[in-house]
This record gives structure tokens, C-alpha cells and sequence, in this order.
């Protein structure tokens, strides 16, 4: 075996367990990716793993905001080992020297290693040559494709612990680009499941997600015998719109009703585009009784919205929507039903003059307990 001077095989064994720390810390981040189905879980396991994996005191991710003017603090850890979130907003300037993050990402800065200590003594000493080398704190930029930066990562010790060193910073630069990573794929995977359930013309629920949320909802009725209803809506005469006043007009018409009966639900109810023109609202726990205030309260609000097209609104016209409501109480009926008995009574409700709300469908069944408060 060949000689190793002491020396050497010292810093050889610190890289050796630098490197250990740092596949370790990949590892639980993956581990977290895994585990984690929410940004917050995923950001503690990045924290912690650092934390541990490289024996900071505090750490801290911040995350840029989308429009690139602020970052702020979106997990950390305090000395304690209490979590912190949202918080410390700074924002972000292309002058240099405004804050570390706009240095970062400017790329004035590749990272920042910080002497607190250092700093403090030349505060109250401005003239003394005496220095004190404890670097003790960190910042790192959390870079993905292309080295596009979406956040920092930080840390710092006290200026009692053991100081940071450069190749802390080049294993915290590492593990940044590794948790960017992580974080972005979160960030897409959340991105496609919004699209794949919403409407984009509305951002409503689309009918898949609707039809999925019904089934199960009337599955839960069934089992605990509890009630749940249907409401259609139904723009009137909407084909005028678009003929007298293009598609565009009749788009922005569709969002304004989406909005009002978004605006006129509970947060627990489901509101989705059913098709072109027409929207579906689940209402769980909701008894055939008390719907009908819903309907007329939406039905009101309809008439009297002023048309967000505005040559529309400038000829005074109006836009009138008819509903349709069915209710489900128990029983056995099964969700294609419910959806006919809807409809039925939606074309009732356009048979007799539009502007109003069909005779309610009731799919009768044992129910417990009514109830329904807004
Ligand atoms: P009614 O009172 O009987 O409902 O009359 P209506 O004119 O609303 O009749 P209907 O519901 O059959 O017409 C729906 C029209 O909505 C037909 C279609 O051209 C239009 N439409 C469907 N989807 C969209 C859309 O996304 N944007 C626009 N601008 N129009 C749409
Ligand atoms: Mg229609
Ligand atoms: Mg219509």
C-alpha cells in the first residue's frame, strides 16, 4: 500500500464523508419527491436533508415569484428546528448590490459566502486590520434547464459553529441544482393535473372532472344516505349573441356566467362547464328544499349582471340563463339518471319562457339528517 501522508489521508476521508453527505441528501430528496404529494412536504424534506446532511443550524428555501419581481421565503427552519413559510418577501432589482438574490440572479454573483463575524467587527472597528474568519453564512442559487434560477437556497450557523466552508458551498450548489429538480417537477406535475380537470376557456371544472366528481359524490349518498343535487344552467338564446355579436363576444359572455355561478355557490359545491354553453353545479348535502334558493339567487344575480361585452351592455340587452335541478336522496338511482332528470327539468324550464328554473326532479330515498348552511 502506498504511503499517505497524515494530512492527505485526512482530507481525503472529509471528501469521502462530504460525498457520503451529499448522496445521502440526493437520496432523501428523491425519497421526498416519492413521498411527498404536496410542495410544503417536498420543501421540508429538501430543508432537513440539508440540515442535517451538512449540520447547518438554520436553512431556508426562497422561491421567485412567476413574474420574477419578488422572491420570498416559501420554507425554513429556524435554530430550533421550527418550520417558517411565507415570509420575508424581497424584491428582486437589476441594480447591483440591492440584495443577494438579485445579485444571484443577475449573475453578479455566483453564491455568497458571508463572515458575519468579520462584518460585525468592522462596524464597530471600521479601521482595524483584525479579521476573523468565520464564514457562516450561505447562499446558493436553485437553478434548473438551462440555468434558468427559480429560487436560493440558504443557510448559516451561528458564529459559535463550525464555519461554512467553500466546499460546503460547492456540495450546497449541488444539491440546489438536485432539489431545483425536484421542485420543478413538482411545479409540472401540479401544472398538468390543473389542465387535465379544468376548462380553459372558463377555468371551471371540465366535464370529465365533473362527471367524476358526481359518480362519487352519489356513491357517498348512497352508502351514507345522505343527499346531494343537480343544478343545469343554461344560457338563453345564446346563439343570437354569437350571431349579432361574434364568437368572441359570446367567449366573453360564457366567463362572465361561469363566474357568477362560481360567485354563487359554496366553496364544497363542484361547478363545471358541461358543454358549449352550459354549465352543471354539484351541490353535496344539499336537499331538494333548500336548492331552490340557490336557483333563485343565481337566476337574480344573472339578471341583473351587465354584459361584460360592452356593446352589449350599451343597448341595455341582458343575458338570462334557465335551470334545470334535479335531487338525489339516497335510493339506487344511478348518476346517468340524475343527470336525465336535470335536463328534463332544464327543458322544462326553457319550455315555459327561459329566465327561470324548471320544476325540481326528486329521486326520492330514506335520508338522514337535512342540512345546508351558506
Ligand atoms: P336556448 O335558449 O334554447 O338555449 O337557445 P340557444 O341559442 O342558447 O340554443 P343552444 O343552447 O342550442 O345554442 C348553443 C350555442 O352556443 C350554439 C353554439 O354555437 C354556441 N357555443 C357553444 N360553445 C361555444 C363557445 O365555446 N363559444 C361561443 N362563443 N359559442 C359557443
Ligand atoms: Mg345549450
Ligand atoms: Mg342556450
Amino acid at each position: 500500500m502506498p504511503y499517505v501522508p497524515e494530512t492527505e489521508l485526512k482530507i481525503l476521508r472529509r471528501k469521502h464523508k462530504l460525498l457520503r453527505q451529499e448522496v445521502l441528501m440526493y437520496q432523501r430528496v428523491m425519497e421526498g419527491m416519492r413521498r411527498n404529494h404536496s410542495l410544503e412536504g417536498l420543501l421540508k424534506t429538501v430543508i432537513q436533508s440539508v440540515r442535517k446532511g451538512l449540520g447547518f443550524k438554520r436553512a431556508g428555501v426562497f422561491l421567485l415569484q412567476e413574474d420574477g419581481k419578488s422572491i420570498h421565503l416559501a420554507m425554513g427552519v429556524d435554530q430550533a428546528g421550527r418550520f417558517e413559510k411565507d415570509k420575508d418577501r424581497q424584491p428582486i432589482s437589476s441594480r447591483r448590490g440591492e440584495n443577494v438574490f438579485s445579485d444571484l440572479i443577475s449573475g453578479h454573483q455566483k453564491f455568497f459566502l458571508t463572515n458575519q463575524v468579520d462584518r460585525r467587527i468592522s462596524r464597530f472597528y471600521p479601521n482595524s486590520r483584525y479579521r476573523v474568519s468565520v464564514l457562516n453564512n450561505a447562499v446558493v442559487p436553485i437553478q434548473v434547464g438551462r440555468g434558468r434560477m427559480i429560487g436560493a437556497l440558504a443557510v448559516d450557523n451561528l458564529m459559535t459553529d463550525r464555519p461554512i466552508t467553500r466546499s460546503d458551498v460547492s456540495s450546497l450548489m449541488n444539491y440546489a441544482t438536485q432539489a431545483g429538480l425536484a421542485i420543478e417537477s413538482h411545479w409540472t406535475h401540479e401544472r398538468i393535473l390543473n389542465q387535465s380537470i379544468t376548462d380553459p376557456l372558463t377555468g371551471l371544472y371540465n366535464r370529465r372532472f365533473f362527471d367524476r366528481a358526481l359518480n362519487q359524490e352519489m356513491a357517498r349518498c348512497q352508502r351514507y344516505r345522505r343527499a346531494c343535487s343537480l343544478i343545469m344552467a343554461d344560457i338563453d338564446h345564446f346563439k343570437r349573441v354569437n350571431d349579432a355579436h361574434g364568437h368572441q363576444a359570446g367567449d366573453e359572455i360564457i366567463r362572465q356566467v361561469a363566474g357568477l355561478l362560481r360567485d354563487n355557490t359554496r366553496g364544497l359545491d363542484v361547478v363545471g362547464r358541461y358543454g358549449g354553453e352550459e354549465f352543471a353545479i354539484l351541490l353535496p348535502e344539499t336537499p331538494p328544499h333548500d336548492i331552490s334558493s340557490v336557483a333563485r339567487r343565481i337566476l337574480r344575480m344573472a339578471r341583473q349582471m351587465k354584459p361584460a361585452w360592452r356593446p352589449m351592455a350599451k343597448d341595455g340587452q341582458r343575458v338570462t340563463v334557465s335551470l334545470g335541478i334535479s335531487s338525489f336522496r339516497g335510493g339506487m338511482a344511478t348518476v346517468a339518471e340524475m343527470v336525465r332528470r336535470a335536463d328534463k327539468s332544464l327543458y322544462l324550464a326553457k319550455q315555459s319562457g327561459r329566465d327561470r328554473c324548471g320544476a325540481a326532479q326528486v329521486l326520492k330515498g330514506p335520508v338522514r339528517r337535512p342540512s345546508r348552511g351558506r
